[in-house]
């Protein structure tokens, strides 16, 4: 409440302050406009959801207090006013004019779109925001979305996911055949290769596809966010880490058609804010993970487990060859793979004696 309550008089300041300022401005540099509009934001998240829900709804607040109430947007919950897993499409084709959601969602429509969520055994979020920032990530994703109509940014992150909730234990790379699993992206692909089932529902169906048997396992993002769910209560295992989901970047995906009506300030107003909530949701996930993980650790009926090394191995092993698979039938996610791996090869070395050397020495006393 403190946050929003900051927000709104931040609006009710700029608002005042774009009043007295509007002609000065537009006669100084003609750049900027009095015209005010008027966006839907459809999301792919279930409606109040912690971190990415809450963090579409900040963006959309802060958009409108940074411009002074010249760019308003509604948002939608995931099925409110296209399903959750459609907001790619309702972009595209005008229904909304901006849209939060995970790329990977339309991997079937666009393959390479993926890693610009997360590939198994990719990037982790700091990593991420460092090539999307700095390694020409975004050039390349701006590149690969243009013929679909869309500008994309990053605008969140969850840090490193969990595998998520089985109901049964996995001791070896036999106990993941067999098993639904509910998992999207190129993870659940490689679950699939290890003779699991890939099921992919959104977020609002996870507990019931859990809790009814209809899936065996079940991922999502983390504690913070599977505490909301109540996936603890739909399954007692608790796998970790996600390899399939190292540092998933969140996008926030613009109609192009609607982003060239916008004036030079306000598209520079929606890359900066976009920047800040893609902050802001990292923060978040960071802290309500620590805080929700403390709590599912007291609970009795939660078993923590690490997957077995041996069981990784295996994974990595059909994540390698997955990767390469898709790079010789596609063009643009072998350019992709090549900026990627580069870079995290040369960052592996950095993590190792960096962030994986500390935390080592911080957490293990090694
Ligand atoms: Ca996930």
């Amino acid at each position: 409440m403190k946050r929003r309550d900051f927000v709104s008089g931040l609006a009710l300041a700029a608002g005042v302050s774009a009043c007295a300022a509007d002609d000065d401005t537009a006669a100084s540099t003609g750049k900027t406009s009095v015209e005010t509009f008027a966006w839907n934001m459809v999301t792919a998240w279930p409606p109040g959801l912690p971190g990415l829900g809450v963090g579409a709804e900040n963006l959309a607040t802060r958009l409108e207090a940074a411009t002074g109430g010249r760019l308003k947007i509604k948002v939608f919950a995931g099925g409110e006013l296209v399903p959750a897993l459609e907001v790619f499409d309702a972009v595209r084709n005008g229904t909304a004019q901006m849209g939060h959601d995970s790329a990977y969602y339309h991997r079937g429509k666009v393959a390479a779109a993926q890693y610009f969520t997360a590939v198994p055994f990719g990037l982790n979020a700091n990593e991420m925001n460092a090539w999307l920032y700095y390694g020409g990530g975004i050039e390349l994703w701006q590149e690969l979305y243009s013929p679909f109509g869309l500008v994309p940014f990053p605008a969140g992150n969850t840090g490193v996911q969990m595998l998520g909730w089985f109901n049964k234990e996995i001791l070896s790379i036999e106990d993941i055949a067999g098993l639904k699993m509910r998992i999207p992206g190129m993870g659940g692909e490689v679950m699939q290769r290890a003779g699991a089932t890939q099921v992919t529902v959104p977020a609002s169906e996870i507990f019931t596809s859990l809790q009814t048997g209809a899936v065996d396992a079940a991922e999502w993002v983390g504690p913070y966010n599977d505490i909301a769910l109540g996936l603890h209560k739909a399954a007692n295992y608790y796998y970790y880490p996600g390899f399939h989901e190292p540092g998933p970047n969140i996008e926030c995906i613009v109609n192009k058609e609607a982003w060239n009506t916008l004036p030079d300030d306000l598209q520079e107003i929606i890359r900066n804010t976009c920047q800040a909530i893609n902050m802001d949701i990292l923060s978040e996930y960071m802290w309500g993970n620590a805080m929700a993980l403390d709590q599912l650790q007291k609970d009795p009926n939660v078993e923590l487990r690490e997957l077995p090394q041996d069981v990784f191995n295996e994974l990595r092993r059909h994540a390698t060859a997955a990767i390469e698979e898709l790079s010789e039938k596609d063009e643009w996610s072998a350019r992709i793979e090549k900026s990627v791996f580069d870079f995290m090869k040369k960052s592996s070395a950095y993590q190792k004696v960096s962030e994986l050397a500390y935390l080592n020495m911080r957490v293990n006393g090694v």
